[in-house]
């Protein structure tokens, strides 16, 4: 943000505070002065550069104590609006969010720009209808959602529970994005750039220009062991790519708030390679899917939280791709 916008916030947060301190004071922590207003309680979201805002979800999957907060959510706050990237996996969730953009500024929030279509990245979206916003993805990500919509709204009321669901529906994209794009968020660029197939075929990189911040989606996972619902091939090439592309920091789907560039590729590049040489050594043997599933990445097993309940379904994913070369 500006020096103005900033002198505005401070003015804005310091009326807000003395009015409602205690309802505040748990959401939000800033490099400000704020900060100097200890929160009882973790702060929903960090300031991981100046304007930009990260919330780090729980490394679990969807159960009634998390609430469906299982991903990162973002915001970057401009001089005239304010983008939302990612909004949680429940309508519950995404009023948190909400709650905390609204805990450090009053301007509208334009555009809900959603990296993938998996529900805990989407299913907030319903907590910022009432905003208006632009609802902006993947051209492909509407054609995805829509095809398992009611699955995925089945298995995650029960994974839940209806209380905690409440409110949560599909809220699908108004603005497709078919090549990179930029909005405008007053004096603050974003930068949109849609992917060929990786973690899944509507992959889409948030840039803020202002600070270098990229937001990877689940095209970068931390120390949640990445799930593949797109091309192992493919992914690899775009983490490639992108890895020779310079960024301050980036914002994972899945792991801390904010990491340092390329750095941050590492273990998940080498999971991918790994998954990758072991199952072509197995297909030149004309070995079976159930060998692969036995044998394969096994060495990565220590390195990754949440390895049981993804890694098998990864190299069957990987092996049905990789057969048809
Ligand atoms: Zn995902």
């Amino acid at each position: 943000m500006s020096g103005n916008d900033g002198r505005m916030l401070d003015r804005r947060m310091a009326i807000r505070l003395s009015a409602a301190a205690a309802l505040v004071a748990g959401l939000f922590r800033t490099g400000t002065a704020w900060s100097e207003t200890p929160a009882p309680d973790a702060p929903f979201a960090t300031e991981i550069a100046p304007g930009v805002y990260a919330h780090k979800g729980h490394v679990a999957l969807y159960n009634p104590g998390n609430e469906g907060d299982i991903s990162n959510a973002s915001f970057v706050v401009g001089r005239d609006s304010v983008a939302v990237i990612d909004t949680g996996g429940s309508a519950r969730v995404g009023a948190h969010l909400h709650q905390a953009i609204r805990s450090v500024t009053q301007l509208p929030i334009r555009y809900v720009i959603n990296t993938h279509m998996h529900p805990d990245h989407v299913f907030g979206n319903a907590a910022f209808e009432a905003d208006q916003p632009a609802f902006v993805a993947h051209h492909k990500m509407a054609r995805g959602l829509s095809a398992r919509a009611e699955r995925y709204i089945a298995v995650n009321k029960e994974a839940i529970g209806e209380e905690a669901f409440a409110g949560t529906k599909i809220v699908l994209p108004t603005l497709p994005v078919q090549e990179t794009m930029k909005l405008d968020l007053g004096d603050r660029e974003i930068v949109l750039e849609p992917q060929k197939t990786a973690h899944t075929d509507n992959d889409l990189i948030v840039r803020d220009s202002r600070t270098g911040t990229a937001f990877l989606g689940d095209l970068l996972f931390s120390e949640h062991v990445p799930t593949l619902d797109g091309s192992i091939v493919g992914w690899a090439a775009v983490l490639d790519t992108l890895s020779a592309t310079p960024a301050q920091r980036v914002v994972p789907g899945h792991g801390p708030p904010s990491m340092a560039w390329p750095d941050a590729a590492k273990p998940i590049r080498h999971y991918i390679q790994i998954l990758t040489d072991e199952i072509r050594v197995l297909l030149k043997d004309d070995r079976t899917l159930t060998d692969a599933v036995a044998v394969v990445g096994r060495s990565e097993k220590d390195a990754w939280q949440l390895f049981d309940d993804y890694h098998a379904r990864n190299v069957s994913a990987a092996f049905a791709e990789l057969e048809w070369e």
